[in-house]
This record gives C-alpha cells, structure tokens and sequence, in this order.
C-alpha cells in the first residue's frame, strides 16, 4: 500500500507556514501587488520562524528539511502571496551551486554567515542573449594570478537588488561551449558589483528580478564553486531541485485560486441559486479541484525521490511544467468563476491569474521542461 498520509513533524511544519501565510503574508500581498517593495520586514520574521534556508542542512545554519517538507512549506507560503514567498525562499536557489559544488571550507565560509543572519542571495546565470540557452552565455571570467576577473550582465536576476552575495555563471572560454562555464560566489560588496533595470512586471510585482553588472570584478580563486568548466553541470543540478521548488510554488497559487473560486461559487447566486450548483461550473470546479490534486502528487513525487537521494532531472521537470500549467489554468477558471468580479481588484483572482503566469517561464519555460523531461526518456 502507498501511503499518503503526513507524518506529525510535517503536519506541523504545513501548519507553521499556513499560519505565517495567513497572519504575515496575505493580509499585505495586494499592497505588495500594488506598490512592488522589498518584503524585509516578512523576511525576517519567516527567518525568526525557521521558514528560511529549508534544504539547507543545519551544521550551514539552514533548516536541514528534505524537499518534500520543503514543498509542504513552499506551497503554504505561496497561497499567501507568490512575490513574498518567492523572495523568502530565493537563497534555496541561489546557494544550490553551494551546495553542489562547494568544499567543506566553501560551504561554511558562505552559508554561514548568510544563513544567521537572515540574508539573502541570488542566482545569476541569464542575459539578455542567452535564456533558454543557458549555455551560449557572455559573461567572461578571466584568471589573474590569484584572481578571476568577471565582466558582462546578467538580467532577470530574482533579488538582484537586495542580495548580499550572488553565485555567477561565466565562461573562461566560450569556444567550448558549456564545458567552458565556472561557477563562482561574487559577494554585493565586491567593486564592480552594480545594479542595473529592475523590471516592471505583470504579476508577483514584489518579486525583484534586477539586471546584475559586474565590471571586472576580480574574485578570488577560493570562490570558484567546482573544478573549471563544471558550471554549467553545477547550475543544471541546481535546476533540479529549484524546479520542485518551482512546482510547489505553482501549486500554492492554484490552491489558493481553487480556493476563492470555491467560496465564491458557493455565496453568489443567480437564477436563484448558487453559481457553483450549475453544472458548467460545478464540473469546471471538479477539473480544478482534480488538477490540484495531481500537481501537488506529482511535485511529492520528484520531491521524495530527491530525497531518496534518487536522479530527478526528469521528475523534476515534468512537475514544474505541469503544476505550471495547472496553475494557469485553475486561476484562469476562478477568475471565470468569478464573472465580472472576477477581472477587478476587488477579488485576489485576478492576481493569481498574473502571478501564476511566472511559473511557466522561469527555472527554464514549460517548453524547456518539456524538452528536458523528453530528452530524459530517449536517452
Ligand atoms: C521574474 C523572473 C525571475 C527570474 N529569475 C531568475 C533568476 O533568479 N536567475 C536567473 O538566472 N534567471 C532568472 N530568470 C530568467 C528565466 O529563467 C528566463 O527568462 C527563462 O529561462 C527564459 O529565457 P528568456 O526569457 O530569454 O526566453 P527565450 O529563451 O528567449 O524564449 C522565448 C520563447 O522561446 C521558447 N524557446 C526557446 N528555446 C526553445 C527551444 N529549444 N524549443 C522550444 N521552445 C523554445 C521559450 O520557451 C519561450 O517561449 C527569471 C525570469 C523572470 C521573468
């Protein structure tokens, strides 16, 4: 038998962050939505609480959680606002490369320090010409003696602008391809660092996403993550478990929309009875409902058997991609759901349609999850 059913640490660790969300993060998201800030004030009250850091073990001053307890959590969170949650959980990504690569010495000299104090971190490897190809990046590393020197831009970095330190992508030799691409840990303070557009967008508005300069920015050889030219490996194992995270964070949105649209179907009449009780909505709302469902089994799937320590690369995708576009979907129908209040700012619907949007772009577009999860099964 297969048994669904949560054990009582993660039953309480799903109900710390439902009570975070619902007390911190809900009764702020439409002013966040509103006036894009930068949500510190909840970052450190979710670091106060333990919800930062989930995967990261604790002897680095994380939480030392395994991604399904995290996805527990993501997904709680992102019911309450996807922008707030989505700069709460940043350093999860960002220190991945960390993670994956990093010594002993590396581990405990970055995440440390960045763990107890509540900071945050961000993961840079897009430009401007190069998104889905990753690989074909211009960022230029260069060795000087005891140094890299990097130049080039990054753009689209999520808290770009409020990071203490970035994990940076750049090639030391672009005629290889991605067997030319380092990872290297940059820190804010370093000359050269500078910010650059922070882009206006359509939905999870406080979500920062900042162009990233570095203008020789020299950084010491201690602060290459891996051997040369294992950055690309480095920033694609990250991928991995970011897109469980990715596909957590889509459920949250939907559930949340699912949610709304429930309540709603039920308290608005018309004809003299309520909307939900008419079987075009009452069947949209068991589509919805079932959609959920399968998002969420699909990301506790790729989210165990990363913590059975198993290959995931194509679980992983699959579940972003469709939890992706369960997201689009179910907050499509409770916005539809809620006819024409639905389309006002009266109603959350409306921003969960937006913020569900993201989720099918970022940590690789649903095309490019697709293309990893069928590239995954010919192989
Ligand atoms: C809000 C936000 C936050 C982000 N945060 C980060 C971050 O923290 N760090 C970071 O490094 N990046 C980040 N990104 C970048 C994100 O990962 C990229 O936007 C994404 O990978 C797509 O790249 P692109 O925007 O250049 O689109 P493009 O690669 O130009 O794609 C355009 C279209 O072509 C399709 N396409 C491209 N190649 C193929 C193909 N081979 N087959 C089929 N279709 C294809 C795409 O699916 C898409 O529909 C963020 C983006 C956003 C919007």
């Amino acid at each position: 038998m297969i048994d669904f059913s949560l054990g009582d640490e993660q039953k309480a660790l799903q109900q710390l962050a439902r009570d975070f969300a619902q007390s911190e993060i809900a009764p702020v998201a439409l002013q966040y939505d509103k006036e894009p800030a930068f949500p510190g004030e909840i970052i450190k009250k979710a670091h106060q609480a333990g919800l930062m850091n989930l995967t990261c073990p604790r002897e680095y001053g994380g939480q030392g959680l395994g991604l399904l307890d995290a996805a527990l959590i993501t997904e709680e969170l992102n019911a309450g606002c996807s922008a707030i949650a989505g700069m709460i959980g940043i350093n999860s990504l960002a220190c991945g490369p960390i993670l994956v690569a990093g010594t002993e010495e590396q581990k405990r000299r970055f995440l440390i320090p960045l763990n107890e104090s509540g900071k945050t971190a961000s993961f840079g490897l897009t430009e401007r010409e190069a998104g889905s190809d990753a690989g074909s990046l211009k960022t230029r590393a260069r060795r000087e003696g005891d140094h890299y020197v990097i130049s080039g831009q990054k753009c689209f970095i999520t808290n770009g602008s409020f990071a203490s330190l970035y994990t940076i992508f750049a090639t030391l030799d672009p005629e290889k391809g991605t067997r030319g691409i380092s990872a290297f840990v940059v820190a804010r303070e370093t000359p050269g660092v500078s910010i650059g557009k922070v882009e206006d967008k359509m939905g999870q508005r406080s979500l920062n996403a900042a162009e990233v300069n570095l203008d020789d920015v020299a950084v010491p050889v201690e602060n290459r993550l891996g051997a040369e030219g294992e950055g690309f490996k480095i920033a694609m194992k990250t991928l991995d478990e970011g897109r469980i995270n990715i596909a957590a964070t889509a459920v949250g949105i939907a559930r949340a929309a699912f949610e709304a649209a429930v309540q709603y179907a039920k308290q608005r009449r018309q004809f003299g009875k309520p909307v939900g009780t008419f079987q075009a909505l009452n069947f949209m709302l068991a589509d919805m409902a079932a959609a959920v469902d399968a998002a969420r089994l699909l990301t506790w799937y790729a989210a165990s058997k990363a913590d059975q320590e198993q290959p995931v690369t194509r679980e992983a995708a699959q579940a972003k991609y469709f939890a992706a576009d369960v997201a689009m979907r179910v907050t499509t129908d409770a916005v539809q759901i809620h006819g024409g209040y639905g389309y006002t700012k009266e109603y959350p619907v409306e921003k969960y349609m937006r913020d569900a949007k993201l989720t099918q772009i970022y940590e690789g577009t649903n095309q490019i999850n697709r293309l990893v999860a069928g590239g995954a099964l010919m192989r």
